[in-house]
């Protein structure tokens, strides 16, 4: 099993640390020997996964602990679908541990580096109105608290501390396993084209009610926007993918190598971003793929970048699309990366950002060589009147105060981590100014 290096920065580059420990365990025995310590030096420990969070979640100068070498398939039940994995084990080893079982993760975002537990702890999601972000799928989970206990949660053990620790940012217990609820192994037909920004913001609550997997990029100003679909066909379907030359060409070349080029060069003459994003929403679509469903979820994403993700209630997305387009006209927007739109189902997670809400979810992205703050923060104020989560992962100004707002079961959190972790040993000031 090969182990990356564990690393003291997140993948955007905006947050870098320096822990006085590196705690790598490879047994259950191990983790709770890291808890102890950190208890014996009062230092906070914090867990890092692949550290693909752009906000300082993992970040600390005390013992950052890694499951890296804490991966891999506890059991597999083809017949409930019910899956059990290590914590440290990465999203693109799932595929492979769960095909002997004819199973499959029912969704996943656009990368497949984050940890299981890492991308349960932050609600990571993808696209689909029937589906969940990661913590949605959680059925069970086992722990170590900061007192050294291990302990086995689920809706029927201890439910309050399910509830919290289900999406918990690492501040309830050390995940050392997660059983999530699986489907039957699928392919998926992917088909990806340029179309009229008006007509596909339009019709998008529509669209994504019916296909299963719906989204679409926006270049800001631009008036196209590519749509991305990918329905849920039978295993047995044939897999077709284009020539590895061309398939190269748009994902290496045209997606990350030609790409990159564009926005360094945007971000050394700000004047040639606004070619640079017409001409991408001009050429960002595939051909057509259908293959399984981890390939086809999933692209390389090799061009650094920032970013911001707000949950928006369904209901209020065309309005709250409408304000961003007319704020980015009249502040004379110029970026290079586009927006995200996607979709999730509401879910019961008390710190999930669909919480209660059918959730549409409008990603923005800036170059990493860039000053993204200004962007991204007018971003979250033209959005914050539509009752906008910010996704617990990425880029944000809320504290307490207003989280607490948006949250309604903020304050049974609250009591859960106080009463798992009484000292805050998982605490840092980044996690106190987030959950008080
Ligand atoms: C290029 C890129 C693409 C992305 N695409 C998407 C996307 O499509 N959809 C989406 O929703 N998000 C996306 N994200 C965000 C990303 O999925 C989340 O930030 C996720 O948490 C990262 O997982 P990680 O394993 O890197 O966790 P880290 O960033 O290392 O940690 C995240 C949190 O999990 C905690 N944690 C980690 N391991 C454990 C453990 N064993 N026990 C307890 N707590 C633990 C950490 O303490 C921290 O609080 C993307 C990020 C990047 C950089």
């Amino acid at each position: 099993m090969r182990t990356p290096p564990i690393p003291s920065r997140n993948w955007s580059g905006g947050h870098r640390w320096s822990p006085e420990h590196v705690l790598t365990p490879r047994t259950e025995d191990e983790v709770v020997a890291g808890i102890a310590l950190a208890r014996r030096q009062k230092l906070p420990l914090r867990m890092i996964g692949g550290g693909h969070s752009f906000t300082p979640l993992a970040a600390t100068d005390g013992i950052s602990m890694s499951l890296d070498r804490y991966r891999g398939l506890v059991r597999a039940d083809a017949r409930t679908g019910l899956v059990t994995l290590r914590g440290g084990t990465r999203l693109w080893e799932v595929a492979e541990l769960l095909a002997p079982h004819d199973l499959a993760l029912p969704v996943m975002g656009d990368i497949d580096r984050q940890s299981i537990a890492g991308a349960v702890q932050t609600g990571t999601h993808g696209t689909g109105a029937r589906f969940t972000g990661f913590a949605g799928m959680v059925r069970a989970l086992r722990l170590v608290l900061a007192d050294g206990s291990i302990v086995d949660t689920s809706p029927l053990q201890d439910p309050d501390l399910f509830e919290a620790a289900r999406l918990g940012l690492g501040t309830i217990g050390v995940v050392l396993e997660a059983t999530l609820a699986c489907v039957p192994r699928y392919r998926l037909e992917l088909v990806e084209a340029i179309e009229p920004l008006e007509a596909v913001a339009r019709s998008f609550l529509a669209d994504s009610s019916i296909v299963d997997h719906h989204e679409f990029f926006w270049f800001p100003r631009t008036s196209r926007a590519t749509v991305r679909t990918s329905r849920r066909v039978v295993q047995e379907t044939p897999r077709h993918r284009p020539h590895p030359a061309a398939e190269a060409l748009q994902q290496e070349v045209l997606g990350n190598g030609a790409w990159e080029l564009m926005c360094r060069g945007a971000a050394l003459v700000p004047g040639l971003s606004r070619p640079a994003a017409e001409i991408a929403s001009r050429v960002f679509a595939g051909p057509r793929v259908v293959d399984d469903s981890a390939a086809v979820f999933v692209a390389p994403r090799r061009v650094r970048f920032h970013e911001s993700e707000w949950a928006i209630p369904a209901s209020r997305f065309r309005a709250a699309f409408a304000a961003l387009r007319a704020r980015f006209e009249q502040e004379d927007v110029r970026v290079t990366f586009p927006i995200e739109v996607r979709r999730a189902a509401a879910d019961d997670v008390w710190l999930s950002t669909a919480y209660g809400r059918d959730t549409v979810y409008l990603a923005a992205h800036r170059y990493h060589a860039e000053e993204a703050g200004p962007y991204l923060l007018m971003i979250q104020r033209t959005l914050e009147p539509f009752g906008a989560r910010p996704h617990w992962g990425k880029r944000h100004w809320l504290g307490k105060r207003e989280l607490s707002a948006l949250y309604p079961r903020f304050e049974d959190f609250h009591a859960v981590r106080e009463a798992a972790d009484p000292d805050g040993r998982l605490l840092t000031g980044y996690l106190r100014h987030l959950l008080g």
